[in-house]
């Protein structure tokens, strides 16, 4: 069962103030689940969460995960930039990027954030730019397939990211050889894992790399990355991941090889974007059109625009409509959005409630890689993000786009003044 973190009353006050369709994150619950996270990982002195920007992209929320000991994840100059300006510098920031302009790497370095190199090019690239920092991270790549409990769960030889291992291994002596003093290890072999096991693999493939790169080069390995991958059920049927037995499992294989090699101080980070996120978002819209002809169609006011994971990855979210939380799903529906694209679809085939005109939706678990993956097709405008915050009261933390920022960059062109407030 899911349900959503708003009523529909509340639904109803808030639309009066902030049309839809907008985004609105639960404060409440993004709070108490990066406190679990902090307390299923307190075994390890180190230990800090880096929340991937890209997931969320606003700087209220940077700053709630800031007030719970976040760090920040950074992969582009304005993620650099927005993370700067809530007060993230220095060891807050992992900057984890590839195909690195050098802009970005130069930014990067300025705020002394951990560089986390995709390539053994980037040495050279790095060290020709701004010299090399005291501490360096490479990412690593095992190739091949990366397997869980005998199922595929993701194909690491055909990803574009990180270190080959024997390029881990000449990395690391490069780097040794030119001054850097500290390394970390970093590796993302799979995404939105619905398992409790996941980290613990991939924790144990990191930590024997991680013993095999001390005894080889000599290097001081002082931070394993285990970034992010670790997903949420989607489905209302599927249990959700136990962080709590995450935490354990990732334990147990510290304990199993590193303790015994003496790297027992080694400081575990995560830059788990979904996980931090993704159910503490609604996409809220409302219904604006039904149409009956070879299907059953019901046109919403939000688009793929607002929310592309359906159209892009045939994702399932989760709808319900507000005050019918009880009433019987006895209708088939496509739910969709005004695109003139024919993937423009929330839902496909979905039972529901008999919805009318003017029903409020809730779209579920759209807190990461929901907003951030919006965009303009149709000239489709960026809805509001909004903060349902602990107190119960509700507070913009980003407003819609209008047609005169849809327009701006042409501001210089005289063409489209009419349409650009000045
Ligand atoms: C996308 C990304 C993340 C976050 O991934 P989630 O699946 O949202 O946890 C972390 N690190 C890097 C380098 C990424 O590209």
């Amino acid at each position: 069962m899911k349900v959503p973190f708003i009523t529909k009353a509340q639904a109803e006050e808030i639309i009066e103030k902030y049309p839809t369709p907008f985004h609105i994150y639960d404060e409440k619950g993004i709070r108490e689940n990066a406190r679990n996270l902090y307390k299923a990982f307190s075994w390890n002195k180190g230990y800090r969460e880096f929340f991937a920007v890209k997931a969320t992209p606003n700087p209220y929320i940077l700053k709630i995960l800031k007030e719970e000991g976040c760090g920040v994840d950074c992969s582009s100059l304005t993620e650099l930039m927005m993370s700067e300006c809530c007060g993230f510098s220095g060891s807050d920031i992992m900057f984890s990027s590839n195909v690195t302009p050098e802009e970005d790497m130069k930014k990067a370095h300025e705020l002394g954030a951990f560089i986390n190199l995709d390539d053994i090019t980037h040495i050279e690239f790095l060290e020709k730019l701004c010299g090399l920092p005291e501490t360096i991270f490479c990412r690593f790549n095992p190739g091949g397939h990366f397997e869980l409990e005998n199922k595929i769960m993701d194909d690491p030889g055909d990803a574009k990211y990180g270190f080959t291992k024997e390029q881990i291994f000449e990395g690391f002596r490069i780097l040794k050889s030119k001054g850097v003093k500290h390394f970390g290890i970093h590796a993302f072999l799979a995404s939105n894992t619905v398992t409790n096991n996941y980290y613990p693999k991939l924790a144990k493939i990191l930590f024997e790399l991680a013993v095999e790169l001390k005894n080889e080069t000599g290097a001081d390995i002082k931070y394993i990355n285990l970034s992010g991958g670790v997903g949420v059920s989607y489905l209302p049927d599927v249990p959700q991941n136990d962080i709590f037995a995450i935490g354990e499992g990732v334990h147990k294989a510290f304990d199993e090889v590193l303790v015994p090699a003496g790297m027992g101080d080694v400081a575990i980070f995560t830059e788990l974007g979904r996980y931090m996120l993704a159910p503490y978002g609604h996409l809220v819209t409302k219904c604006i059109h039904q149409k009956h002809i070879y299907k059953e169609y019901i046109g919403c006011d939000a688009c793929a625009c607002n929310l592309m994971r359906p159209a892009m990855y045939g994702s399932y979210h989760h709808i319900t409509v507000l005050g019918k939380e009880k009433a019987p799903c006895d209708h088939k529906y496509d739910v969709t959005g005004g695109l003139c694209e024919n993937n423009d679809k929330f839902a496909i085939d979905r039972m529901l409630p008999e919805i009318n005109i003017g029903d409020i939706l809730v779209i579920h678990d759209t807190g990461a890689h929901g907003f951030a993956m919006g965009y303009n097709y149709n000239g489709k405008l960026r809805s509001a993000e909004l903060l349902l915050k602990e107190d119960g009261s509700v507070q913009l933390i980003r407003r819609a786009e209008t047609p005169s920022d849809y327009f701006s960059t042409f501001d210089f062109t005289g063409i489209l003044d009419k349409y650009i407030e000045k």
